[in-house]
């Protein structure tokens, strides 16, 4: 079985709570509106130290992204090769979340190209993981590919 992400973390509760619902809920701050990922005490921006959960539309672009090759654990081995990409939420930025992308193989991602939450449940609980966008394109918004 493989291992499930921890989920005991109170400053993380309410976002896991989310996930199960299918909806992607970040921290934004009461004082200045600046989004948060991870929560931290104090905002970056203003220095506020209340925040409320939002729920944000879970879209977002595609930022980075890396292959695995090989499985650091036994229990992914049958899974690699698999994609971990770096998503950039489109209304909240400047959040950018990790997650598996699924459904694409790696050389046929693009920096900037969009992608939507997709809420999955593969036994160890549900996961927020990236699917190409329906009906869109690819939208590059850097000239060459990350290193
Ligand atoms: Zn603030």
């Amino acid at each position: 079985m493989r291992p499930a992400p921890e989920r005991t973390l109170r400053e993380l509760a309410e976002f896991w709570e989310g996930i199960d619902r299918g909806v992607l809920r970040v921290p934004r701050c009461e004082t200045c509106g600046a989004y948060r990922w991870p929560p931290r005490p104090r905002c970056v921006t203003c220095g506020g130290v209340a925040f409320t959960w939002t729920e944000v539309a879970a879209e977002g672009t595609l930022y980075s992204w890396t292959t695995v090759g090989r499985a650091f654990l036994p229990d992914f081995a049958e899974q690699v090769p698999y994609t971990v990409g770096i998503v950039e939420l489109t209304h909240a930025k400047p959040i950018r979340m990790v997650g598996r992308v699924l459904g694409l193989p790696a050389d046929r991602l693009e920096v900037g190209m969009r992608l939507v939450a997709s809420f999955e449940d593969d036994g160890g609980g549900t996961l927020c993981h990236w699917v190409q966008a329906e009906g869109c394109g690819i939208r590059s918004t850097f000239a060459t590919h990350p290193v």
